[in-house]
């Protein structure tokens, strides 16, 4: 009756209240599933269309990991909500079906910007792409940047492909491809001797995606990337409308709130031939507790693993692969400014944001798209250096460096601003791969096979982008029914039949 009526509560609440209720971690399920981020939720979703039962535990007091929407109710304001983690979701990623099987409000731009490059400010300023880049570029840039694709785009799909396949000893990607893993993008742009502008907006473009100097990752990974600008248009991008968050509580929903506790920090897990004991720490109550499952995901972020005993320990190989991998860092910046501002970044009556800079300012969106009431915002997604450094910087300093960045850029900016909040996401963001290292090498291979009925999913195992966070569920899911197959577990829970 208890558990009932907590279900029904937790129904019948909206937005991010949901991300409150929880529910009693049962003694024991098919598979435990540890963190309730993206990946946590898309193995769950993955797990009920095959009719395998699960439960989720998260450390934190709501779901939706790095995903995370803030809402501001100032007074005199109307309510805003905008995004303090991830923005958005390119037409290549598996989120986006999803998106669209739960009905989500969502709103689509392509991958053209606003940007600035060797200082000069080419604004995006609603023409159709190929007048966009004729702004930019000459005729013969341009010819030299649709060869360099040309030339990348086979390439980009292989990868893609032997990514999709998860078969890396049947499927591997071709030796002399893999050795790009052994120079830096940096480096193969430069041996491609494309025009220094182009060689720039590549930079700048990627840069701001992998949250990493681009001297800084290898070569195949900085490819694996740029399949977002590949054709004359790129791939289109999604944003769900009202935030991020309706996305995630949508996906909770959607798998049941019933299948998720929250305040629960996963502190060891225990494999013991075929079954696996996962214990954990309610963090509101202090109370240890235990669960048994048949197989366990995990989606913590691989460099916070060091936080979880392993017993057996996880391979040596596996470790390796952990140490040897880095990072892209992001630092967000919420800046309110009154209903004149939206003058600097409006351009014959259009919106010109986003704008990547090519500066520590990152890239400025609009953080009040529907101009809510008289306020109007500027977002700011501060990448790779730019974002160490400000993650480590007393916030005061951050807020005059970055004020007078925009007044440098937009005079009379400043006089503008009325309000400013900063999201630190240190010690990592996301995932990246240095030069030597690839998430196509043997070591990332490793870190994707499972081991003791323990599986490894999450977006480190598999992108620096929240599509990591997809195809590494659809893997797991994968494996966890191949594995059912080979033991001969053949009944789904609670259903008749056999799986197919
Ligand atoms: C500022 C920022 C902007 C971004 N922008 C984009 C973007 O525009 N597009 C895009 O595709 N991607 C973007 N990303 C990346 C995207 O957010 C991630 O790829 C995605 O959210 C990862 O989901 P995940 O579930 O793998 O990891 P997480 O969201 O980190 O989830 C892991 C979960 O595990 C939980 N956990 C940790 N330890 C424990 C424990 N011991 N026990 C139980 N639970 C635990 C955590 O609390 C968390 O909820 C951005 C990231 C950041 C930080």
């Amino acid at each position: 009756m208890r558990r009932l009526l907590l279900v029904i509560t937790a129904w019948i609440l909206t937005g991010s209240q949901i991300l409150s209720a929880t529910s009693r971690v049962p003694e024991k399920t098919e598979v435990l599933i540890i963190g309730a981020g993206l990946s946590g939720m898309a193995t769950a979703y993955g797990l009920k269309k095959a009719g395998i039962a699960y439960h989720i535990l998260e450390i934190a007091p709501r779901v939706g990991g790095r995903v995370r929407t803030v809402s501001y109710e100032r007074p005199g304001m109307p309510e805003i909500r905008t995004d303090s983690g991830m923005e958005e979701y390119w037409e290549s990623n598996p989120a986006v079906k999803v998106l669209k099987e739960l009905k989500l409000p969502m709103s689509s731009d392509m991958a053209a910007s606003s940007i600035v490059i060797s200082k000069q400010f080419y604004p995006l300023g609603g023409e159709e792409p190929a007048a966009f880049y004729a702004k930019i570029f000459s005729k013969e840039e341009w010819a030299a940047l649709k060869n360099f694709k040309t030339k990348v785009t086979p390439w980009i799909h292989e990868l893609t492909e032997v990514q999709a396949d998860f078969k890396p000893d049947a499927h591997p990607i071709r030796a002399d491809l893999m050795k790009l893993k052994d120079i830096s993008f940096a480096k193969f742009i430069s041996d491609e001797k494309v025009p220094v502008k182009v060689a720039e907006w590549i930079r700048i473009s990627l840069e701001c995606e992998i949250g990493t100097p681009w001297d800084r990752i290898s070569a195949l990974d900085g490819l694996a990337e740029f399949h977002i600008f590949l054709g004359d248009e790129g791939e289109k991008c999604y944003r769900v409308k009202g935030g991020n968050d309706q996305f995630t509580d949508g996906m909770a929903k959607a798998i049941g709130l019933q299948h998720i506790s929250v305040n629960k920090r996963v502190t060891r897990i225990i494999s013991n031939g075929n079954s696996v004991t996962v214990n954990y720490l309610d963090t509101e109550t202090n109370g240890n507790g235990v669960i048994k499952a048949s197989h366990v995901v995990n989606t913590i972020p691989l460099f916070r693993l060091f936080e979880v005993q392993f017993d057996p320990p996880l391979s040596e190989k596996k470790q390796q692969a952990i140490h040897t991998m880095t990072w892209g860092a992001y630092f967000k910046v919420h800046i309110f400014l009154n209903k004149n501002a939206e003058k600097f970044w409006t351009l014959n009556g259009n919106n010109t944001l986003p704008i990547l800079t090519d500066s520590d300012l990152g890239v400025i969106y609009d953080g009040n798209p529907a101009k809510k009431g008289d306020v109007r915002m500027v977002s700011l997604l501060i990448v790779a250096d730019a974002a160490e450094r400000f993650n480590l910087t007393p916030l005061d300093t951050v807020r005059k460096q970055v004020i007078d960045g925009l007044e440098k850029m937009w005079p009379g900016f400043a006089k503008e601003v009325t309000d400013v909040e900063f999201y630190r996401y240190h010690p990592r963001a996301i995932a990246s791969w240095p030069v030597g290292r690839s998430r196509f090498d043997d070591l990332s291979n490793e870190i994707r096979k499972p081991e003791n009925n323990v599986y490894m999913a999450g977006d480190f195992t598999e992108s620096s982008h929240s599509d990591g966070a997809f195809i590494s569920a659809a893997r797991v899911v994968k494996q966890i029914l191949e594995t059912r197959l080979k033991n001969n577990v053949t009944e789904v829970p609670g259903k008749k039949g056999k799986l197919k």
